[in-house]
């Protein structure tokens, strides 16, 4: 724990410096300042689900993880541009809302890390944000078949699960990332209240009110992608949650979620 102590000093000393001597790299403004230090146990915990998310399959060599400062609600942690099993507490960067680095120390930055930053602007209520291209969803966001919950473990789904389409939202032809301010924004509004959207031919984000909330919510979310794959292709009607069960069902569940964040964790962490 006190190598993440002395980083966290370090972190809001070096960043002061940072702002007065280092342009801002797009916008030619100085980088944010920063908000101070993070609680090194968000940190671990930010670690701790980068890897996670790979061990259950919904994070590969891509997609990413945040979490809003704990101290700051226009400021949000995420790592480098590195592969998420990869990541370690020297990875983890401050950004503000803008998606701007406070200390990028010539470290690079996801592409679409606009979608953290838009997400935690529009939805004050988000404190952890994943973005993935979880494979089982993919299917769900380019056929019009929508993802709905048909077990208790995923009844979070049960309000509908939007999907946004970048060629709507940009009026063209692109790269398919969501690379700059204006995409992030167009997906928080399809985001809207919902805790996940699909991403057309690209994948998903998902939000939730804490790191293990938001990782419980993403492994569950590839989970019934593939259980609901499986249940068409029995044929028949599938027969999905009743509202009612799952606003009951999601209710039981919230409170044992750090059953297997507990689990996830220390596997993850090698301990
Ligand atoms: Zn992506």
């Amino acid at each position: 724990m006190e190598h993440l102590t002395r980083r966290h000093v370090l972190l809001g000393v070096a960043t002061t410096v940072a702002a007065l001597a280092a342009a801002r790299p797009l916008s030619g403004q100085a980088p944010p300042t920063s908000a101070g230090p993070v609680d090194p146990g968000l940190i671990e915990d930010l670690v701790a689900a980068n890897r996670i998310l790979v061990d259950q399959g919904v994070l590969d060599g891509y997609g990413h993880v945040s979490v809003r400062h704990d101290r700051a609600a226009d400021r949000y942690l995420m790592a480098r541009s590195v592969a998420p099993e990869l990541v370690t507490t020297a990875d983890i960067m401050e950004y503000d809302l803008d998606s701007a680095p406070v200390d990028a120390r010539g470290r690079a930055t996801y592409l679409e890390r606009f979608i953290h930053g838009e997400i935690y602007r529009a939805r004050p209520d988000v404190r952890a944000v994943v973005h993935s291209h979880s494979p089982s969803v993919i299917p769900f966001g380019v056929t019009g078949v929508s993802l709905r919950p048909l077990y208790h473990m995923s009844a979070f789904l049960a309000g509908g699960v939007p999907v946004y389409d970048i060629r709507q939202a940009s009026g063209g032809m692109t790269d398919m990332l969501v690379r700059n301010a204006m995409l992030g924004q167009s997906l928080a509004r399809v985001l809207g209240s919902a805790p996940v959207a699909l991403m057309r031919g690209h994948g998903a984000v998902v939000v939730g009110s804490s790191l293990p909330a938001v990782v419980f919510r993403s492994v569950y979310t590839e989970v019934n992608a593939r259980l609901q794959m499986q249940a068409m292709a029995l044929g028949g009607p599938v027969v999905y949650l009743d509202p009612e069960e799952a606003r009951r069902a999601e209710a039981s569940i919230a409170g044992t979620i750090p059953r297997p964040w507990e689990l996830w964790k220390k596997k993850a962490l090698g301990r």
